[in-house]
């Protein structure tokens, strides 16, 4: 697979990524031999490029997919905490979790609009610092959010954006409420025109658009500004289609199966305490009229954040 550049880093990239959390503990929970088996399938077929996060719990899967593995490799991480110190040890942990000496991409995970990127400047300087120090080659953020990917273009110190967009909307944030594929994209246009490199997350919605599979991928790979979308694969198959279709020998028949994953919560020990909902970072969870937590499954992205917070283990994907 080809590689292209990212913005203005001197990282090269493969047009397609490894979005690892959906063979770790949040979704499928593969056991780390098994999900690692994944990702090196991935890694010999030549997709190199691969995005992980403290919060996904992922990092012994690369370590063991690493294993042996000659060629180099471009990892992505990122941390969700506002604090210096709380960056400084997350970055640590990267490096020694993974045994590499630099991370390629470390950046603030899901930065929200609002007051989040100025609080957040703690865990931004030690990112700064981090980089001058020569622990991690580029800084920047992912985020669900136009307002904060418009507001990247201006940043100076940002080298990567990593934002959510596909051909539905699904999950794009603008302000308190909804956002467009087209506010999204012109946002990401500008941010790469400022020579940041862009890479995209979601673009099947979260499992939500896999039924479409073609038009979900040609919509981000066409897009102006974008030099590589993550996908979070599961199952040796599945690589050997994204490929075939990069290259445009994919089967005219093919018909992906489609996930039927979902969000479940258990209404009988759930507590209605709320915290699910203050986690969810596209509104999709909100307290029925029984005072229970409920799932809107139109807008779920079956991406897991929501379980890990739930303090009697109430929330299941299956
Ligand atoms: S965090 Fe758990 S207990 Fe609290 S509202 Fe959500 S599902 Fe219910
Ligand atoms: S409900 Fe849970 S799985 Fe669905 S989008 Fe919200 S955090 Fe993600």
């Amino acid at each position: 697979m080809k590689h292209v550049k990212l913005g203005k880093s001197d990282i090269y990239v493969t047009p397609i990524g490894f979005g690892v959390l959906t063979i770790g503990p949040w979704q499928m929970n593969l056991p780390v031999s098994e999900g690692a088996a994944v990702l090196r399938y991935a890694l010999d077929s030549g997709i190199d490029f691969i995005d992980t996060a403290q919060y996904y719990q992922t990092y012994p899967y690369i370590k063991e997919a690493l294993k042996g593995f000659k060629n180099d490799v471009v990892i992505a991480s990122k941390c969700l905490d506002p604090s210096y110190e709380e960056m400084k040890t997350a970055v640590e942990e990267a490096r020694r979790e993974m045994d590499r000496d630099v991370i390629n991409i470390f950046m603030m995970h899901e930065v929200r609009a609002g007051s989040d990127w100025n609080d957040r400047q703690g865990a931004w300087e030690y990112l700064m610092e981090a980089k001058a120090k020569g622990y991690v080659k580029a800084i920047g953020i992912s985020t669900h959010h136009v307002d904060v990917a418009e507001r990247a273009a201006s940043i100076e110190a940002i080298d990567v954006l990593f934002p959510l967009i596909n051909f539905r909307s699904m999950g794009i944030r603008h302000g308190d409420g909804p956002g467009t594929k087209e506010d999204m994209a012109a946002a990401i246009r500008r941010a790469s025109e400022a020579g940041k490199g862009v890479f995209a997350m979601k673009v099947f919605g979260g499992g939500n658009l896999t039924g479409h599979y073609r038009e979900a991928i040609t919509y981000v790979r066409d897009l102006p500004g974008i030099s590589s979308m993550m996908i979070g694969f599961g199952y040796h198959y599945e690589i050997d289609r994204i490929l075939e279709m990069m290259s445009g020998t994919l089967s005219p028949d093919y018909i992906p199966e489609t996930s039927h994953k979902k969000i479940r919560i258990d209404q009988g020990d759930c507590l209605g305490c709320g915290i699910c909902v203050k986690r969810c970072p596209n509104n999709a969870i909100f307290i029925n009229i029984n005072g229970k937590a409920e799932v809107d499954h139109e807008i779920c992205l079956t991406c897991g954040y929501c379980a890990p917070k739930c303090p009697v283990l109430a929330i299941i994907m299956f």
